[in-house]
């Protein structure tokens, strides 16, 4: 196009002003502030002149562009002031998926979060005496009423909360072992998730790893013989992501607490995900728990509030009271502890383990979840939104936990296999991404797939409104 052209099409934008005086906006205005309608405005008026000046607009085109500005500002406004942080659909059947919040979380959880962080509370302050007090109390007294019902060897064992598993790792090798040695098992030198790395943790707590082992095979003689005087702690990490198998060996437990009592020195375990409930009826093997390991006398354990545990995220640490009072009365500690509402959410969410109330916890009650009753609701779904448009079918398949937990185990699901005419998998995994209540799915060999395992059951609604309103466009 001439710029002769181009220069007559951009006399024909308002100037910002005279816009926002234009009384199709006044109701705008009076509703979010004259501040944030002009921003809109502005990018509006910025993009049509982008659009001329790249050529994609004509003189018609322009004219139809200018009498839909106001609506176009709306839209514009509507988008800014949406949080960004949105709740999703997660039909990929990974129940703890990492980047879509790990563990969504119970009822009683959230509830507890709204009452308590609307108003005051006694996060730290003790009601009975009138005096300051403990944030960990709230939490430390459900967790020894746990042990009680599930580990009664383990006595005297306080809990305290910080920011995540990988702060209450680094919070405990720096109080038990800065300045000295920290055995660990060649073996279990992790990475979890993405840079959580024990020998890269282990540097910045001050601690110095001292391998032993190998890869495949360590025994209690390594432990043994690399035991001296510059020792201050034996680290036993969970593998939680991967396996080895074939010819491995690792030191059943009892022989690792047996050998840290000879020595006096402390065993740490990190857990990771935080089982506080025996996954074996849902087919989940291998999991420790997090009371088997206190049972079994092992000092201090670290584990994730929000893998298997089903909580908030968070870190929580769990051992021998004299070690984690030098854990609170550690300076790292202020600056990685936790706020009110994760205190909140946590409180709740061990509370229905107390009441073994499991079926509250949702990540409990989504591994929990049948294949027959997940076809029942496949099936009913794919009632729904079968259109001439919509293919689905419903095929065998598996979930997985996710979140660096429990790797080799597969939970057997029925999924949807979901066509649209006219799209290719990609696109039609796109829609769903970007429709109104986003849609996050599985794209496999070239067919999108959902598995309403990890779909609340009170979103399968939402669900068939997003692939009809898909399939009508
Ligand atoms: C997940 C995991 C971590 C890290 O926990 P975050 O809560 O993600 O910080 C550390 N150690 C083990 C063994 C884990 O499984």
């Amino acid at each position: 196009m001439k710029s002769v052209a181009k220069a007559e099409l951009y006399r024909k934008l308002p100037a910002v002003d005279e816009l926002l005086r234009s009384p199709e906006l006044a109701p705008l205005i009076a509703h979010e502030g004259l501040t944030a309608v002009t921003d809109a405005a502005r990018a509006v008026l910025a993009r049509v002149r982008e659009q001329i000046a790249g050529g994609h607009l004509d003189g018609a085109a322009t004219e139809l562009a200018l009498s839909g500005l106001s609506s176009a500002i709306e839209r514009e406004l509507r988008q800014a002031l949406r949080f960004s942080l949105r709740s999703v659909i997660n039909a990929t059947g990974v129940i703890l998926h990492t980047n879509l919040g790990r563990a969504p979380l119970a009822d009683s959880a959230v509830e507890h979060i709204r009452e308590t962080a609307s108003a005051y509370s006694n996060l730290e302050f003790d009601l009975a005496g009138g005096e300051r007090g403990k944030r960990d109390s709230h939490v430390d007294r459900l967790f020894r009423k746990l042990l009680e019902q599930d580990a009664p060897g383990a006595t005297d064992v306080s809990t305290i909360v910080v920011n995540n598993n990988a702060a209450a790792v680094l919070l405990g090798l720096n109080t038990l072992a800065e300045g000295g040695e920290a055995i660990v098992s060649r073996g279990e030198l992790v990475e979890i998730g993405g840079s959580f790395r024990i020998p890269d943790v282990m540097a910045k707590s001050g601690a110095i790893l001292r391998e032993v082992g190998t890869t495949n095979r360590t025994r209690i003689a390594d432990y043994a013989a690399a035991i001296s005087e510059k020792t201050r702690l034996l680290l036993r990490v969970h593998r939680s992501n991967f396996q080895i198998t074939g010819f491995t060996e690792q030191p059943p437990l009892a022989d690792l607490v047996a050998l840290a009592r000879k020595h006096k020195l402390p065993l740490m375990e990190d857990l990771g995900s935080g089982a506080l409930f025996d996954l074996s009826s849902v087919g989940i093997e291998n999991e420790p728990g997090v009371l088997d390991s206190l049972g079994a006398g092992v000092d201090v354990v670290t584990y994730s509030g929000d893998k298997l545990l089903g909580g908030p995220q968070a870190g929580i640490l769990s051992g021998r009271k004299d070690l984690m009072a030098g854990m609170r009365a550690n300076s790292l500690f202020r600056a990685l502890r936790v706020d009110k509402l994760t205190y909140a959410a946590l409180e709740a969410t061990l509370l229905a383990y107390v009441k073994r109330d499991h079926d509250a916890i949702p990540t409990l009650r989504m591994m929990r979840l049948g294949k027959q009753e997940i076809t029942r609701r496949a099936e009913a779904l794919a009632e729904k939104v079968r259109t001439p448009k919509l293919t689905v079918e419903l095929l065998d398949g598996e979930s997985v936990i996710g979140g660096g937990a429990a790797p080799s185990s597969a939970l057997a699901t029925c999924l949807l296999g979901l066509g649209c005419d006219g799209l290719t998998a990609g696109e039609l995994a796109a829609r769903l991404r970007q429709s109104e209540t986003p849609v996050i799915v599985r794209v496999e060999e070239g067919r999108v797939l959902l598995d309403l395992r990890t779909v609340l059951p009170e979103q399968d609604e939402v669900l068939a409104d997003v692939l009809l309103k898909i399939a009508a466009a």
